[in-house]
């Protein structure tokens, strides 16, 4: 009697079992492995790959989270009531038109979840924020990726082009994504021309601009699109604590719209999706008003400082309203890049966004800045 025939099955692959969507991503690029290289380098380190604060959070947010932790064996409010409350109170906006995200990465997926999927389009500029098309693709909609203004663009270089952005909105487009001020590029639009972009889109286009560097931004013409949302119910505005308030770690964001875009992406959300924590420290943090205006003014003077000292060593920095600059070198930046990590001095370089010439470096405190620049060759 012969052995049973062995048959030999391929290796358990799961891809091949995930939805087409899930299957055509790829997992996000979380860059250098940090706690390796804090371990490494120790106190030399000098982070400045991620666009994080250098002041650190209010004590009076720190403060709040210490208080909250006794809390945490309760769920946190579903509802974030009191957060929510804050928020209105100094926005100006019903709580009923704020939705809060665990990030407001969170809020931007969402909504392409829910109001996107393979039978629409969504809008987003070449240089725009990395989740735009991530989201687009999670969601299986069909990206229209709109080139970005030239590099010669006397204000916005690599910017949105709002132009095209709105010749670009077809019949099937649901979703339109902005960012302003933009990261990577670090450029910003009017809201004149955020009006007049609005003005051309219909009104069943979804227009989301993610104001996330919006506390920092002081050009002229330049205030919040929260003021037209009233006028415009297809404008959603999202924003987060991660950058101005320093609280990148907790993972709290909001976002403003009409109370019907709010109604539909409370049915997705997961309920407890803010933990106590985080909704304790957010909500200390937005009432600490003179700690908002420290990290402004600090962002604002080592900004102005490292783009001159840069600039004296023949490195041309493209305009920023954020707490990062993009650093055009003219060749490949990804010798310069590594050249600095090996002396801990971590810096985004761009090839990902299609930037290989430039490297985005976020304004830190005075001493990662100047190690920064004792660390150029
Ligand atoms: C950092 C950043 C965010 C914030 O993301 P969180 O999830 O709130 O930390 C959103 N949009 C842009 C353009 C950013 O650079």
């Amino acid at each position: 009697m012969s052995a049973q025939p062995q048959r030999r099955e391929p290796p358990f692959d799961a891809t091949r079992l995930a939805n087409p969507a899930t299957a055509a991503l790829r997992a996000y690029d979380p860059g250098h492995d940090l706690p390796a290289l804090r371990q490494r380098f120790g106190v030399t380190i000098a982070e400045l790959g991620s666009n994080e604060n250098a002041l650190g959070p209010s004590p009076r947010a720190l403060e709040a989270m210490r208080a909250a932790l006794a809390e945490s064996y309760r769920y946190p409010d579903p509802r974030g009531a009191a957060l929510k409350a804050a928020l209105s109170a100094q926005l100006g906006v019903d709580t009923g038109r704020i939705a809060l995200g665990n990030g407001s990465h969170e809020l931007l997926m969402l909504l392409a979840q829910c109001f996107a999927d393979p039978a629409h389009s969504v809008v987003f500029s070449q240089y725009g924020f990395a989740v735009f098309p991530i989201a687009t693709a999670a969601a299986g909609a069909q990206p229209i990726r709109v080139p970005a203004l030239p590099r010669e663009h006397a204000s916005a270089p690599f910017g949105h082009d709002l132009d095209a952005l709105a010749q670009a909105v077809r019949e099937d487009t649901r979703l339109v994504y902005l960012a302003n001020p933009n990261n990577p590029t670090g450029t910003w639009f009017g809201d004149a021309a955020l009006a007049a972009f609005l003005a051309r889109v219909p009104r069943e286009v979804l227009v989301v601009v993610d104001e996330a560097y919006h506390e920092f931004a002081d050009a002229p013409g330049l205030g919040t699109a929260l003021q037209l949302a009233g006028s415009h119910p297809n404008l959603i505005v999202t924003r987060t604590f991660s950058k101005a308030h320093a609280l990148a770690g907790l993972r709290v964001g909001y976002l403003v719209a009409d109370p019907s875009v709010v109604a539909v992406v409370e049915r997705l959300r997961e309920s407890f999706n803010l933990n106590n924590v985080a909704l304790a420290g957010a909500e200390a943090a937005l009432a600490d008003r003179e700690h908002l205006q420290r990290s402004r003014a600090l962002n604002a003077s080592e900004r102005g400082w490292l783009v001159a000292e840069l600039a004296r060593r023949g490195y041309v920095c493209l305009p920023s309203q954020t707490n990062f600059v993009l650093v055009d070198l003219g060749r490949d930046a990804g010798e310069l890049e590594r050249h600095l990590f090996e002396r801990g001095v971590i810096v985004r370089p761009m090839g990902g966004y299609g930037l290989p010439q430039t490297l985005r470096i976020s304004v830190g405190s005075r001493d990662e800045n100047e190690r920064l620049l004792s660390a150029l060759p």
